[in-house]
């Protein structure tokens, strides 16, 4: 079964989908804790489309997400954002940091990574190569932010105190592709910074990222940085990671199969541990994520 530790009152939250794709119930779980942690424990909860990803995000998959968390019972978000309203931010932010000297220009291409790299599996660290050959920034270049060799640490309400080291993982980080579109990781930073998120709720798939973005937020500014409660992914019942075309967890399929909101919740719950599979209402969820952080 799931436990964390309880958040304490007067938290700000957020879910935040890519439309990319459809809702299916990784996402719902996600939104669960989200949603719940807020109710239960007194929070408020931001709605952020992350459409960072210009060639894969979709208007018409907003338009699904949003219907069907609404369709859900998950309409008490206090303010909804998308992340293409807000480039300005991530250049404003950019800015600061190149003021700081911390930018460079990057023309290495994924594959001329790949090439360097002796690392056989996993994510490969970026190995600096235009940072010392002090590459000539044109200005639809990519950009990096050089990073500083040390260990970061942060707690999460679920895993206790994790200790990452970012350079080790990662390298330099890529703030704006070779495309001109802002990273994942880097407009995350900035809006959870100046949207005053102090609570992040993800899936422990993004658990490795963590530590680079309290290490990029300390470079904008941050003081404090935000707690985390990472969930354990939901899987398939064949252990395989869920994806957003599996037709059989998407939330649009289950419902036109018949599903009710409060079977598509109770399933969520039961796969996240916090329930026996019975269908839950929405305010269930609230009392079931109450007594998870009690325990
Ligand atoms: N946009 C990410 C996703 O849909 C979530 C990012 C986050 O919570 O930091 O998986």
């Amino acid at each position: 079964m799931l436990r964390f530790r309880t958040p304490g009152r007067g938290f700000t939250t957020r879910f935040a989908p890519a439309p990319t794709g459809f809702l299916h119930v990784g996402h719902v779980a996600s939104a669960i804790l989200v949603f719940g942690m807020a109710r239960a424990f007194g929070g408020r909860v931001l709605l952020r489309i992350e459409d960072h990803d210009r060639v894969r995000s979709r208007p018409e998959f907003q338009e699904a997400l949003l219907e069907d968390l609404h369709w859900l019972g998950f309409s008490d978000a206090v303010e909804t954002s998308r992340q293409s309203d807000r480039e300005e931010h991530y250049a404003a932010a950019l800015q600061r940091l190149s003021e700081g000297g911390l930018v460079y220009p990057c023309s290495c291409s994924r594959k001329s990574i790949e090439s360097v790299a002796s690392h056989a599996e996993g994510e490969i660290p970026y190995p600096g190569t235009c940072r010392r050959a002090k590459v000539d920034g044109a200005a639809h270049m990519a950009r990096r932010v050089h990073l500083r060799e040390m260990s970061i640490g942060f707690d999460d309400l679920r895993l206790g105190a994790v200790s990452q080291n970012p350079t080790a993982q990662c390298g330099d980080v890529l703030v704006r592709d070779r495309l001109g579109q802002w990273t994942y990781q880097f407009a995350v930073v900035v809006d959870d910074l100046e949207q005053g998120v102090d609570l992040v709720i993800r899936g422990e798939d993004l658990l490795e990222s963590t530590g680079r973005q309290v290490q990029i937020a300390r470079l904008l500014g941050r003081s404090t940085a935000p707690r985390f409660l990472h969930h354990a992914l939901i899987k398939h019942p064949g252990g395989q990671k869920l994806s957003k075309s599996s037709g059989d967890t998407g939330v649009r399929d289950l419902r036109s199969a018949g599903w009710t909101p409060s079977r598509v919740l109770g399933a969520a719950a039961q796969a996240l541990g916090l329930s026996n599979g019975e269908p839950l209402s929405i305010d269930d969820v609230g009392a079931r994520v109450f007594a998870a952080g009690n325990a």
